[in-house]
């Protein structure tokens, strides 16, 4: 049984040296598993397994809000608005000209996948026209979310 005094000292040794990846080499994943291995293994009480989650979530968060701020750089760079709208549909994004709408509804994760697919159609499709009433709608979708996996973990790595 770990006192709580220690568990702390461990946890905040544990987030510096995350810290020190700058948050692009740690996996969020193996973070929890290994945080939720110390939970079990130390009989860490409810109230502190509740902190050292929100500080995983946190983390997730600043991770999270890089991956955003790398990709909205990347639209800057490129000319390209990006606005915050609520939709009526049910849409998550939307691209016209220069300018991508995203949702108002999404969580960051959502609004970063979003707004990688949007950016994909403006690499892929820039040239095809209005990709929504094309007859390959379907082809150049399944090829702008195959191009927003790629930029996200990308994202991941570098
Ligand atoms: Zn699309």
């Amino acid at each position: 049984m770990v006192t709580e005094d220690e568990a702390i000292r461990r946890i905040l040794n544990t987030l510096s040296e995350v810290e020190a990846f700058k948050g692009n080499e740690i996996n969020i994943e193996d973070l929890k598993i290994a945080s939720n291995k110390f939970i079990n293994d130390n009989n860490i009480s409810k109230e502190l397994s509740k902190i050292i989650n929100n500080a995983i979530d946190l983390f997730e968060d600043i991770k999270g809000n890089q991956k955003f701020d790398n990709l909205m750089k990347l639209a800057n760079n490129n000319g390209i608005k990006v606005l915050t709208k609520d939709f009526k549909s049910d849409a998550r994004g939307l691209l016209a000209k220069n300018k991508i709408g995203l949702s108002s509804k999404l969580s960051l994760k959502e609004a970063t996948e979003a707004l990688a697919h949007e950016l994909a159609h403006i690499y892929l499709h820039h040239d095809k026209g209005d990709t929504i009433i094309s007859d390959k709608h379907e082809e150049y979708e399944e090829q702008a979310n195959r191009t927003a996996n790629l930029i996200i973990d990308l994202l991941n790595v570098l």
